[in-house]
């Protein structure tokens, strides 16, 4: 095939299958391209556009997977209302500069009989682990799968999914891949709301009710910056601006250490705020980094940071 040898701007291919996936892989290796990789469930927003930008400069050939992975969904969650447009994320892939959009189906991704996943054992039982039995081992496993298939020399995460990214990085470490995770902050739309495919959802109703997650992180930052330490009142306020609106349902509201994700009581670091809110029949989750005594977010190495207002991308 022409396109494998010389890189061709503008021109986006769709890979359906692993065989073919993986083929394209070994010929850009053996020609020692390097190849970032972006995972995702599609309906792309500027969120996954800033990821695959900075693939773009990870790699010389950036690969974006679209995927709605059934195995990190429960029962009762939202796999078949969960937003679908392969043509519009074609389009925007290609404005991104992507060379490759991987659409493998689930029967190739799990034919029938398969019957081996990945489970972590301490971060899940955290934040989402909590709520969500078995999400982490889905994605887990399909990250794991998509790594063989695509194997990329670097992959970006959205901090958005804090949790998800440190999961990653210690599956990355404990089984010995050779794969570069780079996180990459949260992006934003210009009211502060955190970017989700999940925001296509929302009535202007909701739209207004899911603002508060960005305003009570943000309230807590300024609340850090008045000296208060007391993991608990943080919380307190948080729940109040939350629940203020009868649309909302908090699933949890916590202040944690950020590399083990354990609840702690006193700001006296670096503590990761974490929210994830039903907001109507829309589950949302949006996090930040809180530091005492630090206000220049921007200044810090990003696999580190989420940052609040600094982020806000005009993509
Ligand atoms: P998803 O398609 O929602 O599974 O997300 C695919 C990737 O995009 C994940 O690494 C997410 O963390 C990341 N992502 C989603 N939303 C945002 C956002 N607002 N800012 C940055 N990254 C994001």
């Amino acid at each position: 095939m022409a396109w494998f040898g010389a890189r061709r701007r503008g021109i986006i291919q769709t890979i359906r299958t692993i065989t073919e996936m993986k083929a394209w892989s070994d010929r850009i290796r053996q020609a020692q391209e390097t190849i970032a990789f972006v995972p995702t469930m599609g309906y792309f927003h500027a969120g996954h556009l800033a990821l695959m930008r900075e693939a773009r400069r990870r790699g010389n050939r950036v690969v974006v997977s679209v995927f709605v992975n059934p195995t990190q969904f429960g029962p009762k969650e939202d796999f078949n209302a969960y937003p679908r447009d392969i043509d519009r994320d074609l389009a925007m892939a290609e404005s991104a500069g992507v060379d490759i959009v991987f659409t493998p189906s689930a029967a190739d991704m799990y034919p029938a009989g398969a019957d081996t996943f990945i489970r972590q054992e301490r971060l899940p039982v955290h934040l989402c682990g909590l709520s969500r039995p078995g999400h982490f081992t889905g994605v887990l496993t399909v990250v794991a799968k998509l790594f063989n298939i695509v194997n990329p020399h670097a992959a970006v995460f959205g901090q958005k999914d804090w949790q998800q990214l440190a999961i990653i990085r210690k599956m990355t470490t404990d089984l010995n891949f050779d794969v570069d995770i780079i996180g990459h902050p949260t992006v934003r739309e210009p009211d502060g709301l955190a970017m989700s495919s999940r925001n296509a959802r929302l009535d202007p109703n909701l739209r207004e009710a899911a603002l508060c997650l960005y305003r009570s992180l943000a309230a807590a930052e300024g609340q850090i910056r008045n000296g208060v330490t007391d993991v608990a009142a943080l919380i307190r306020a948080a729940e109040k601006q939350i629940t203020a609106y009868p649309q909302n349902r908090i699933d949890y509201v916590r202040i944690c250490d950020p590399d083990t994700l354990d609840d702690i009581n006193t700001i006296t670091g670096p503590a990761l705020m974490a929210l994830a809110v039903g907001v109507g029949d829309v589950r949302l989750i949006d996090n930040t980094l809180l530091r005492p005594g630090d206000q220049s977010l921007d200044t810090r190495d990003c696999r580190n940071m989420t940052g609040l207002p600094k982020t806000q991308s005009k993509e």
